[in-house]
């Protein structure tokens, strides 16, 4: 019901960053980004009398992981003027997706996408990154995505943290457990955006018959992520990610009690935070 609701359906996640409104740090390019962008309108448009030059207000990407509703949304910026995007992401993503010199990589064969569009850079785990001249943004690992033999597939997942004067908030939209190393992060933290894919483990096969479990696709049920919130002390916490079977999006149930009895919060289409 709550994706053919207007009201109650969610586009995919993605979050853009500012501090002046004139530059934004977009963290992942879900497929739906086109419409994203244009609603908050920081779309890449036309310069008035450019004669066809486009002006972009993206000043550089971040990426969590694989996963096609947090990549493929790249592609957007493939037309038009190149603006050389800088895209940060843990190295075997970026491998993945352009290529490592020998593999083409998931957008190598896509035109030029990698070479004049976007500027992939790898990010090392919990290396510092300066960007829209003042944040400091620091990706690490969090469990989500699966390992076969060893392997990311088809990538490790970093989470987010993001530092500006003294503030600090951490992005976390596709996460399957709230570990040691994420929780000795929330000490103190301003803003906590998190994953709330399904509210019960076993939602899928609840709601929709699939025989599938929140934990076994990566993702902690809020049932459980909001016990071990409970008494951290995080300044705000919004869920993201939200798949349609999730009893939250109905606005006067149960579940949405719960939320808002313990001041958590589920992000919406178009929402704007302040921090
Ligand atoms: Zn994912
Ligand atoms: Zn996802």
């Amino acid at each position: 019901m709550a994706r053919s609701d207007k009201g109650l359906s969610r586009t995919r996640s993605s979050i853009a960053l500012t501090l002046e409104g004139d530059r934004y740090l977009l963290i992942d390019a879900s497929p739906d980004l086109r419409r994203q962008l244009e609603d908050v309108g920081i779309y890449p448009r036309g310069v008035e009398g450019g004669g066809g030059v486009r002006r972009n207000l993206i000043g550089s990407i971040l990426l969590t992981h694989g996963h096609g509703d947090h990549c493929v949304g790249l592609f957007e910026f493939s037309t038009g003027k190149c603006f050389n995007i800088p895209v940060y992401g843990p190295p075997d993503l970026l491998g993945y997706l352009f290529g490592d010199g020998e593999e083409a990589g998931f957008f190598g064969s896509l035109g030029r996408l990698g070479e004049d569009y976007l500027d992939p850079i790898p990010l090392g785990e919990d290396e510092p990154l300066e960007l829209l001249g003042g944040l400091t943004v620091r990706g690490f690992d969090v469990p989500h995505t699966e390992r076969r033999g060893g392997v990311y597939t088809p990538s490790r997942t970093y989470a987010y943290e993001v530092e500006y004067r003294g503030r600090r908030l951490i992005y976390a939209p596709d996460l399957g457990g709230l570990t040691g190393e994420l929780q000795s992060r929330l000490d103190g933290l301003d803003l906590l955006i998190l994953d709330g894919t399904f509210w019960w483990d076993d939602e899928l096969s609840r709601v929709s018959g699939i025989p599938k479990t929140s934990y076994e696709l990566g993702h902690i049920p809020i049932a459980d992520s909001m016990e071990v919130l409970d008494g951290i002390g995080v300044g705000r916490v919004i869920y993201t990610h939200i798949n349609h079977t999730n009893p939250i999006l109905s606005p006067g149930g149960s579940c949405t009690s719960i939320l808002r009895g313990r001041g958590l919060e589920v992000a919406y289409d178009g929402m704007v935070i302040e921090l």
